[in-house]
């Protein structure tokens, strides 16, 4: 069988939420994030602010600064976190098996269903099934979706950033080489700042040079130099990660500020339980044991943990077991600079069976 798997990426996913829910702002720089006067952070811009050089998790006063004109927004997680869960019904819908990367992305593999004489065909054979899904999430959400097709994970994600927003690339194998050739190594999995700068002084630059790298790569890279090749050949045979393969499941929060204001850190936890439980239901899954975290302002970390016989399924009982994990154990006996819950021991849930496609 043909692999054909699409990357799908929301374009400038909360931002856009804010332009199509107050169309004052459509066509403005859009910040979405805490004012300037508040010592926030940028959480996301749209296309329109991204022009000035903002940049998530940017200060909002430097925001500000590149950018005047920009219209602050504060976030709505809630309401990201909603149309995520309603676009994921979407995706779900079109029979792919389907990993989530996070609220505003996925990997779809089709090759069920879309499966021809040859490798290339099969890729093409996606294109109308990814041009459906666009006009769907368009039409339903009134937003913008960009698909990328390929033969695998590392691809499809190239793919999906080559043409934004509302694009739709498809990779062909027989092109592929070419393709990759003209970007930068960044550009590849797991080519992170460290591995960039390696290789940048060794004077690889663009993924070309890396194909034509005659010598070991090991000397630069370590033991990433197998994969670091294979990826630069465009080749991947990373699984798409399904429920039964991950562990856990954790979010956590760093305050501006230390606190122990029990109402900040409640909202905190209710809001991380809530994040969780959409991802466990996105698995099909329950889970057995709850664990908290917290870092005092002397970097001191602690967690605690708790397991319960039937698995989690709902936030609030996760709410309610980190909730009573932090009295409990009187965690917050002075301020904490970072909150955080995760869940592990992830089973299915009892009397449901995990629905292999
Ligand atoms: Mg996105």
């Amino acid at each position: 069988m043909f692999r054909v798997i699409c990357h799908l990426d929301m374009d400038a996913f909360y931002a856009s939420v804010e332009q199509r829910d107050n169309p004052a702002l459509i066509g403005k720089p859009v910040i979405v994030g805490a004012p300037p006067t508040q010592r926030g952070v940028v959480c996301a811009a749209s296309y329109e602010a991204r022009q000035f050089g903002v940049r998530s998790a940017m200060a909002s006063i430097t925001a500000k600064r590149l950018c005047p004109e920009g219209c602050f927004v504060r976030p709505r997680m809630d309401a990201y976190r909603e149309e995520s869960r309603r676009i994921m019904q979407i995706i779900a819908g079109t029979g792919a098996i389907v990993e989530q990367m996070s609220v505003d992305e996925a990997y779809l593999d089709v090759s069920s269903i879309s499966q021809a004489e040859d490798a290339d065909a099969s890729l093409r054979l996606a294109v109308p099934l990814a041009r459906e899904l666009k006009a769907r999430i368009k039409s339903e959400r009134r937003l913008t979706a960009t698909i990328g097709i390929a033969a695998n994970k590392l691809l499809a994600k190239i793919a999906s950033d080559h043409q934004k927003p509302d694009g739709l690339t498809l990779i062909p194998e027989k092109e592929k080489v070419q393709f990759l050739r003209p970007l930068p190594v960044r550009a590849l999995y797991g080519v992170g700042k460290v591995t960039e700068k390696v290789l940048l002084d060794a004077g690889l630059a663009m993924v070309g040079d890396l194909q034509d790298y005659p010598n070991d790569l090991r000397a630069l890279v370590g033991s990433f130099a197998g994969q670091l090749k294979s990826f630069a050949m465009g080749e991947d045979d990373r699984p798409l990660e399904l429920g039964d393969e991950i562990k856990s499941i954790s979010g956590e929060e760093t305050f501006l500020k230390d606190t122990d204001d029990r109402k900040v850190l409640r909202a905190c936890l209710k809001e991380q339980a809530a994040d969780i439980e959409l991802r466990l239901k996105h698995r099909r899954l329950g889970a057995h044991t709850v664990q908290v975290k917290v870092r005092y302002g002397d970097f001191t970390t602690l967690t605690r943990q708790f397991t319960v016989e039937e698995p989690l399924t709902e936030a609030g009982d996760i709410y309610r077991l980190a909730c009573w994990l932090l009295g409990r154990e009187r965690l917050v006996s002075r301020p904490l600079r970072l909150l955080g819950l995760g869940v592990s021991s992830l089973r299915e849930p009892a009397g449901r069976q995990l629905v292999l496609l």
